[in-house]
């Protein structure tokens, strides 16, 4: 497709923009302290044409901090995604984590602190679902449901053949090592895979990374699926041993956080997720036994 273009802001953040003959969306925003670059690039690209849609896969702070930075140079732009992160982002507390995260993320990659915004631009305007479609004119996005990652995690179709994957289905690392990612729920994000690898893209988008080179990796669904097992594995074979959450967690991280991934991650939110991947398989067996 050469109407999709790769405006990332800077470290650690996707941003995609399309371009429709009707209308403009932006796939993700990034983070926070990158969106003066973010703005500048998507501007270089409409040449002053508006930016009418930004699609956000979850609300988390990597995928929403530029987010009212962009609301502020395009006011009539539309946020749009799940209901679940439209109440999230209601929350005063998830807004000041996001704020909190943004802020060590700006110190870490570049030194300062973000410029100030106001939380009522860290808003969600229109919930989309399962199956609503993003209409630009002549490119169509669909909307997939694919949870795991976060409660509602979506992910994006366009024109029934290239597909921007969520976190649900890992993260795949710059050496093309898979990273499971599913935070809340391991069952979802077997699911969510299953079912993005039946929608046959024949053009995948990786969360984090970019375009998946096919010929390289020719399983990129099987070694997602393979991956998440083999981290719950890891994890339950530690839990069995009577390992408590942060002893696990210790193991988890040897097993699993790559040395190549440490500049796109910061070892923060490396835990965060962490804690809460292993608190979800140790979930899940439990639910299982019961
Ligand atoms: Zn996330």
């Amino acid at each position: 497709m050469n109407n999709i273009y790769d405006v990332k802001g800077g470290t650690g953040g996707d941003s995609y923009l399309i371009v429709g003959d009707k209308k403009t969306a932006l796939l993700e925003c990034g983070m926070a302290f990158s969106a003066a670059n973010l703005i500048d690039n998507i501007k270089d690209v409409l040449q002053g044409r508006q930016l009418d849609y930004v699609l956000i896969t979850h609300s988390h702070y990597d995928h929403v901090g530029a987010l009212p930075y962009l609301k502020e140079e395009w006011p009539n732009l539309e946020a749009m995604g799940s209901e679940y992160d439209l109440r999230i982002l209601e929350r005063p507390s998830a807004l000041e984590s996001i704020r909190k995260l943004s802020n060590e993320a700006a110190h870490m990659y570049s030194g300062e602190p973000i410029e100030e915004y106001k939380d009522e631009l860290m808003k969600i305007d229109t919930v989309i679902y399962e199956g609503s479609c993003i209409d630009l004119g002549d490119t169509q996005i669909k909307v997939i449901e694919t949870p795991g990652h976060t409660r509602c995690t979506l992910s994006f179709l366009i024109d029934n053949e290239i597909f921007y994957g969520s976190e649900s289905l890992g993260v795949v690392s710059q050496s093309g090592r898979i990273v499971p990612a599913f935070i809340v729920d391991y069952f979802q994000a077997i699911e969510s895979i299953i079912k993005c690898q039946a929608l046959k893209p024949t053009v995948i988008y990786s969360p984090h990374y970019g375009i998946i080179d096919q010929e390289l990796k020719p399983d990129y669904w099987q070694e997602c699926l393979d991956v998440a097992e083999y981290s719950r594995k890891v994890v339950l074979h530690y839990s069995n041993l009577g390992y408590t959450l942060e002893e696990i967690l210790v193991e988890y991280e040897n097993v699993f956080r790559s040395k190549e991934y440490y500049v796109e991650q910061p070892l923060f939110a490396f835990q965060i997720n962490s804690r809460g991947m292993i608190s979800a398989i140790l979930k899940s067996q439990a639910e299982k036994v019961d």
